[in-house]
């Protein structure tokens, strides 16, 4: 694609370097900037400036936050002895928009993967063992993706888990099989957290 203006090249390969657009749709939307008022242009650009800037990860449960502890680690009304295991903070957004589940959550940033030479120490294990550490924690229900990487993170942690008075639970992935948790619909979600099984259970096929 040639463009009579480096400055527009510049700001369309921007555009472009995103995930799932393409040339013409950057194009598309540098043309939309070009008629929009600067004022408007420049408050659109610090949003995302200010967010990659000032965003942080809660130290109790590392989910991101505008403050050091986010608004669910926060909030009293929450069932503080349910923790819910997730992989990334997107699953902590699908889980909480079925608006279905009270209790906390604790992201791991990831999902021990010896393929991809990710191993425990890489995620945030050793922060959620001072959590059960502290005895409140009364179940932990795995909610993480039913890949290879999933089951051997979900193993590995119930290794550690096992050792407290701690229910472990998993969601009921009969239900939400063959799906990303970011990509189950909320209905199917809310199900498959209700209808958690106990991890044993699971080991032994009856889910
Ligand atoms: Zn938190």
């Amino acid at each position: 694609m040639e463009f009579p203006s480096l400055l527009i090249q510049d700001a369309v390969n921007a555009f472009a370097s995103l995930p799932g657009i393409g040339k013409k749709t950057a194009l598309r939307m540098v043309i939309h900037f070009l008629q929009t008022e600067p004022s408007k242009v420049e408050q659109f650009a610090e949003a995302i400036v200010k967010m990659r800037k000032e965003i942080k990860h809660c130290k109790v449960c590392h989910n991101i936050a505008d403050t050091d502890v986010c608004s669910i680690c926060a909030n009293p009304r929450r069932d503080h002895g349910i923790v819910c295991i997730v992989e990334n903070f997107r699953d902590i957004i699908s889980i909480e928009n079925t608006r279905h589940f009270q209790g906390v959550y604790h992201v791991l940033e990831g999902l021990i993967s010896p393929i991809d030479g990710v191993g425990p120490e890489k995620l945030n294990i050793a922060s959620l063992e001072d959590r059960l550490l502290q005895g409140n924690v009364q179940e932990v229900i795995m909610a993480l993706n039913p890949t290879i990487d999933g089951d051997t993170t979900i193993f590995y942690l119930s290794k550690i888990i096992g050792k407290y008075p701690i229910k472990i639970t998993t969601i009921a992935r009969g239900i939400a099989f063959g799906g990303e948790l970011e990509f189950v619909d909320d209905i199917t979600l809310a199900r498959s957290i209700a209808a958690r099984l106990p991890y044993e259970k699971y080991l032994n096929g009856n889910s």
